[in-house]
């Protein structure tokens, strides 16, 4: 069972930012703290020499005599900080000593200390130890002292609180990440799971056959806002088969009728003997079967079109004199309308099928000559270019109305001029036209102006 984007998002984020919080609390709790530690280290060194160069200025040198309550107050001083001292002068004779003085205080201190240290830093198996330092004075040596201090460093009660306090503030500002990185991943989530959510079920609602639904409304996400747009497209030109889809069984049901019905009533009149089978009665039951036929063979010809073993047999073909041929073909046709057929323009020679280019041109003239009047004229141009050949069709006919004009190339579009005038074919003939353009790489495109006359380009490329 997939888990849901949200759900999946919000976990993935929260644990980066977790494994985040904890890494920079790791890392920085160790290098923080060991830095510390050398601090701390060095200044216990430091700490012990001041006490040291401090006892030295305490001898008097002419009196010869150590100022013995300025050493006491500084070694109970130094005594609560963790630094038992023993002073002695040149001679060895003991000037002052912690643990004479006071021995309570000073096994209290290092018991504080050795338990304070156990407990925080048990791998550190440290202990006191005395470091005795040289006491001078100009030069001359005066006396020793002896610091004992816990090695190799100790963290005071202050220092412990400033590394917790580190810790703590640590610890709430990864906790308060965390929870923002969930709040972001839950909205960011939402943000991105919601249109796909609502995409799903616009898809599935379109697949059930409702081609009117539209994702509507704009998302805050542009990759979501082209699934939505690339949804309606689909809605859109699924609705637009599905009313020519409908239109063709409309419009093949209304062909079909007046021939197989004209049929069926001749052939039941001649049946029961009202009627003689004349040749003349045969032929217009023999015309009509042909109008079938023509149906049926145009119906064919748009499968193959569209089909997939649709194949070119290209060769060189001269545009020019493709269009002369298949005008002069369609001169009986002109000449009944009286309309005036020309063919002009440049040679263009060209890598293509003759007959399916052919079958285009011969679709464009025939067309220009239904919807024009009579008296009317039809003009063909080629035109050449080093890239392409281009051959226009163009007429003073009843034209198209814009919004007509991407429609006319659809499958069983028929404007409803010709409709009402029942000329032509069942609208299929551009179609088959774009197919054959397209499948030579080229584009074949109308412009109209409504009442004025039309023209039909195709571009091929060399
Ligand atoms: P048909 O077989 O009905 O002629 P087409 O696919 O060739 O079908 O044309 C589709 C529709 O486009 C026609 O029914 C007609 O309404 C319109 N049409 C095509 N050519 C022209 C033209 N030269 N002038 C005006 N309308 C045209």
């Amino acid at each position: 069972m997939p888990r849901g984007l949200r759900a999946q998002l919000s976990l993935l984020i929260a644990l980066i930012v977790l494994l985040t919080v904890l890494l920079v609390s790791a890392l920085s709790n160790v290098l923080i703290g060991r830095q510390y530690e050398r601090h701390v280290l060095k200044q216990e060194v430091l700490k012990a020499e001041a006490i040291a160069d401090n006892i030295s200025r305490q001898y008097d040198a002419l009196s010869q005599k150590w100022d013995e309550s300025f050493i006491h107050g500084l070694g109970m001083y130094s005594l609560y900080d963790g630094y038992i001292i023993k002073v002695a002068d040149a001679d060895g004779r003991l000037v002052w000593d912690a643990e004479n003085h006071d021995m309570a205080a000073c096994s209290q201190v290092m018991m504080d200390i050795i338990e304070r240290m156990d407990a925080r830093r048990p791998s550190l198996s440290g202990e006191f130890a005395a470091h005795t330092y040289e006491l001078t004075s100009n030069g001359r040596l005066i006396g020793s002292v002896e610091v004992s201090y816990y090695g190799p460093y100790f963290l005071s009660e202050s220092d412990l609180r400033f590394l917790d306090t580190l810790n703590a503030i640590l610890a709430a500002v990864g906790a308060l990440a965390l929870a923002a990185a969930v709040l972001a991943g839950w909205v960011l989530a939402r943000r991105v799971a919601r249109p796909i959510v609502k995409a799903a079920k616009i898809a599935r609602r379109i697949a059930d056959g409702d081609y009117a639904i539209r994702f509507d409304g704009r998302t805050k996400t542009r990759e979501a806002d082209e699934l939505a747009d690339a949804l309606n497209h689909l809605a859109d030109a699924l609705d637009r088969q599905e009313r020519l889809r409908r239109r063709l069984v409309t419009d093949i049901a209304h062909e079909l009728r007046t021939p197989v019905s004209a049929i069926s009533s001749h052939l039941e009149i001649m049946l029961e003997g009202v009627w003689e089978p004349t040749t003349e009665r045969l032929q217009s039951v023999y015309d009509e079967i042909g109008r079938l036929g023509v149906l049926v063979s145009d119906l064919g010809r748009l499968a193959q079109a569209e089909g997939e073993n649709f194949r070119l047999q290209k060769s060189d073909a001269d545009l020019l004199a493709l269009a002369r041929s298949v005008a002069d073909g369609l001169e009986t046709e002109a000449q009944k309308k009286n309309i005036a057929l020309v063919v002009k323009g440049a040679t263009s020679v060209l890598s293509a099928d003759k007959d399916r280019i052919g079958q285009v041109v011969a679709n464009l003239i025939s067309n220009a000559i239904k919807y024009t009047p009579e008296g009317g004229q039809v003009r063909v141009s080629v035109r050449d270019s080093a890239e392409a050949g281009v051959i226009s069709v163009e007429d003073n006919g009843i034209g198209l109305q814009e919004a007509e004009l991407p429609l006319v190339f659809e499958r069983f579009y028929r404007t409803d001029v010709s409709r009402n005038r029942k000329t032509g074919g069942v609208g299929i003939g551009l179609t088959i036209a774009k197919s054959i353009v397209t499948a030579h790489g080229g584009t074949v495109t109308a412009e109209s102006e409504f009442g004025k006359g039309s023209n039909f380009t195709v571009r091929l490329p060399k």
